[in-house]
């Protein structure tokens, strides 16, 4: 069945939705997306996300279109429009249409592009978290501002490829022996019940689920430590696992061929998962 996505100001009927070939976002990804979970209809850590756009927007001059109350609103009326009860919803934003191919930026009165859609998905009930993910490492060959949210997922692509391939779940992303986060996630491992996770900066995207997850860390009194880990740190800890919107905390259970732990979902990430989705369901909007 056809979905209603928003373009530009439109709700609309997703076959009718339309973006020139001269969008900036199709010609040269300059654009910034956000992806917000909904469960039993309601939006998950909204006001993470639109922080977030707002900050990736200003890293690359962009306006937004649209207030944060507006984008709230389209958001909710998606969710109701779609009827979606558990899902994302994916936002995209790009620097317009300027009605040519230019390197330099149009002009500031060119119009951005948004467009925004409904995904229906099993977040809840995810059969991966009782099996835990196997990730493959590849180096990390991204651009160096990792922290601005941008629609150039090429590499990201390319890395979950080599993953499915090896036959695993996704990839760890390496760069001078550490390792910087996982294809579309934040990375961690547990060590003598120390949970160790990248710490900020322009190699790794600021994770909306991460920062909720260290908070709530932090409150049940379990010990963080935000720093660098190597690949070989990874594999000789208790458990690992990943955070995202999208997948909450995800058990990660083996590491190239090496099995982390006991290759099983470690309590600390089964743990944090259940807070992280109490709190964050209590708190939806
Ligand atoms: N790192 C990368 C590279 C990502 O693509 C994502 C998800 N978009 C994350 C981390 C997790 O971020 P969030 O918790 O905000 O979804």
């Amino acid at each position: 069945m056809s979905r209603t996505v928003y373009c530009n100001g439109e709700f609309l009927p997703e076959e009718d939705a339309k973006v020139s070939i001269f969008d900036r976002g199709f010609l040269f990804a300059d654009g910034v997306y956000e992806v917000t979970s909904v469960l039993n209809g309601k939006l998950i850590d909204f006001d993470g996300h639109a922080k977030r756009l707002e900050r990736s927007l200003g890293e690359l001059q962009m306006a937004s279109p649209v207030t944060t109350e507006e984008l709230l609103e389209i958001h909710r009326k998606l969710v109701a429009e779609n009827n979606i009860e558990e899902g994302m919803i994916y936002l995209q934003i790009t620097r317009g249409n300027p009605g040519d191919r230019d390197f330099a930026f149009p002009p500031s009165d060119t119009k951005p592009t948004i467009v925004l859609f409904t995904q229906t998905a099993n977040l809840l009930h995810n059969p991966k978290v009782d099996q835990g993910m196997k990730v493959v490492s590849v180096e990390d060959q991204r651009w160096a501002r990792r922290d601005i949210k941008t629609v150039q997922l090429l590499y990201p692509s390319l890395a979950k490829m080599a993953a499915k391939a090896a036959g695993a779940d996704d990839a760890w992303m390496v760069e001078d022996g550490a390792v910087t986060e996982g294809s579309s996630n934040n990375a961690y491992i547990v060590k003598g019940g120390k949970i160790i996770t990248r710490h900020l900066g322009n190699e790794i995207l600021h994770g909306i689920t991460r920062a909720a997850v260290l908070r709530f860390a932090k409150s049940a009194q379990m010990e963080v430590e935000e720093r660098a880990f190597t690949l070989e740190e990874a594999k000789e800890a208790d458990e690992a696992f990943v955070t995202s919107a999208s997948t909450f905390v995800m058990p990660v259970v083996q590491i190239d061929d090496t099995p982390v732990g006991t290759g099983t979902p470690g309590s600390v990430a089964l743990r944090l998962r259940e807070i992280y989705l109490d709190e964050m369901q209590k708190a939806a909007v």
